[in-house]
């Protein structure tokens, strides 16, 4: 049933009179506040805010907080995104006052503890990758494939090469040829094989003196790892040209092959999918990149450096050949340390365990869906697996939207739909590694009888939330942000 009670906005819900209790006049005036504001700066009466009783307002920010999913309230099995669980000591951890409230503008002296933090995270996300020289600025994984894209384009100003093409996979995220647009390159995409793989005959084909960078993604968005990923590289490479591996899934990876090994030369990371980040949100956010050492003159400046003999770290500014600066300071750092409390509290052993965990559940909930919808690229899986509601719209009328859709209504949060590209009807799901095989058995259950309704019940859903079918292109092109009151 639609509740629209509790999505009533406070001024609507607004009494004359009503208000919380008062606490008794202080004994004391506050001396520092007691001076008046000139006449000029001040209002002409009380602004008009809402008047309610205490406990209306404890429950209209409740049930506002409970009206979304979240990763804490609901399966959220968004393929691509991989919707990690965020361990709530990481929240702790970050909100540290030694780390928390600390200027970025502090001397180098007095922020030991966190440099040192960020330095050993440079470290261990060399480590992962394989690529042994990192930046901690770029502010998402689109920003880290810009970033690296400029860092390319310095490597062959410098070089004296004029290559002006970025190769793309058409399974891409649309990030990949929209961050080489923008760093003044122009795209080609690469075919997909049947199986679902790079067209290798097809890169081939497109490499020339022109190509500056191929950009994959391995595993691809397929959720399928492609084993042709040397003879590749190989090929780029001879070719003159740069490997780019779109990270966004390491989650399935992580301590069982690094791209730097499989040939890859940058890679950002989008720690809000592998270690635990807080997903957007239009928050900060943060994309680091990882480079060969030869690139390494080209990262952005700062980068935090270690003075081995006086065990001190510092800001290093002085790198003459760097692209220059991409954000203000030297990244987003609390979302950076959640990587870093992440990936120390797992270690190595237990990230190797996370991607084999998510690789079994993804696995596990294919060899069930396969049975309810199209998989048209195999059995097999890694972290994540796109069916096709291709055959269910042709025979039922139930598109991948719909399911999207009427799955809501059964307490789950929608897959991604219509992503990748390559696939009709695309219905991408990703269950991350935490989740419990109950979790898993119930989505599966849920999708089954979805395929089985007909009618409003599909068309119209979903029925439970508060807004169900907004126009998708005008919520995200002209959203109307503020709350008019009727009568003004
Ligand atoms: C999420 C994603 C991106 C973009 O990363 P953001 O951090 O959202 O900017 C790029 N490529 C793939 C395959 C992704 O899934």
């Amino acid at each position: 049933m639609r509740n629209t009670q509790s999505t009533r906005l406070l001024f609507e819900l607004s009494q004359p009179g009503r208000r919380a209790a008062l606490l008794p006049p202080l004994d004391e005036q506050i001396t520092a506040a007691a001076e008046p504001l000139p006449e000029t700066q001040a209002a002409d009466g009380p602004p008009p805010l809402p008047e309610l009783a205490e406990g209306d307002v404890i429950r209209h920010f409740t049930n506002l907080s409970t009206l979304n999913m979240s990763v804490d309230t609901h399966f959220y099995p968004l393929g691509s995104c991989t919707m990690k669980y965020n361990p709530k000591r990481n929240e702790r951890l970050a909100a540290l006052p030694g780390l928390a409230d600390v200027h970025p503008l502090q001397d180098d002296d007095s922020v030991q503890g966190l440099l040192r933090l960020l330095y050993e995270l440079q470290q261990m996300l060399a480590e992962i990758s394989g690529l042994p020289a990192v930046s901690l600025q770029p502010a998402a994984g689109a920003h880290g494939e810009l970033t690296a894209l400029m860092v390319a384009h310095a490597y062959y100003a410098q070089r004296g090469e004029d290559r002006r093409v970025v190769l793309t996979a058409d399974s891409a995220h649309g990030t990949n040829p929209a961050s080489a647009a923008m760093a003044g390159f122009e795209t080609r995409a690469v075919k997909s094989s049947p199986e679902g793989l790079i067209d290798v005959e097809d890169l081939r084909s497109k490499l020339d003196d022109q190509v500056a960078v191929f950009m994959l993604t391995n595993p691809n968005t397929l959720g399928l790892f492609d084993h042709q990923i040397c003879e590749i590289t190989q090929a780029v490479h001879d070719a003159g040209a740069l490997v780019y591996l779109d990270g966004a899934n390491m989650n399935a990876i992580m301590g069982l092959s690094r791209p730097g090994d499989f040939g890859a030369d940058m890679m950002h990371y989008n720690p809000h999918k592998t270690f635990s980040g807080p997903h957007g949100g239009g928050g900060p956010g943060a994309g680091p990149i990882c480079v060969r050492d030869f690139l390494e003159p080209f990262l952005p400046a700062p980068t935090i450096a270690r003075d081995a003999d006086q065990d001190h770290y510092r800001l290093e500014y002085d790198r003459p050949e760097s692209i220059g600066r991409v954000r203000t300071f030297f990244g987003n750092t609390g979302v950076l340390l959640r990587a870093y409390f992440y990936i120390r509290s797992y270690g190595g052993d237990g990230l190797r365990q996370v991607s084999e965990d998510a690789v079994l559940g993804a696995n596990y909930l294919l060899s069930k869906v396969k049975h309810i919808l199209d998989v048209p690229h195999g059995d097999r899986c890694m972290h994540e697996f796109v069916a096709s509601a291709s055959k269910l719209k042709k025979e039922q009328g139930i598109s991948a939207m719909d399911l999207a859709k009427r799955i809501l209504d059964y307490g789950f949060h929608a897959p991604t739909v219509y992503f990748p590209l390559v696939v009709d009807e695309a219905v991408m799901i990703e269950p991350t590694e935490t989740e419990s095989k109950e979790t898993l058995d119930a989505f599966a259950e849920a999708l089954f009888r979805v395929t089985g309704e007909s009618g409003d019940l599909v068309h119209e859903a979903p029925h439970s939330t508060p807004i169900s079918r907004p126009n998708d292109v005008a919520a995200a092109r002209k959203p109307i942000m503020k709350w008019t009151p009727k009568d003004s």
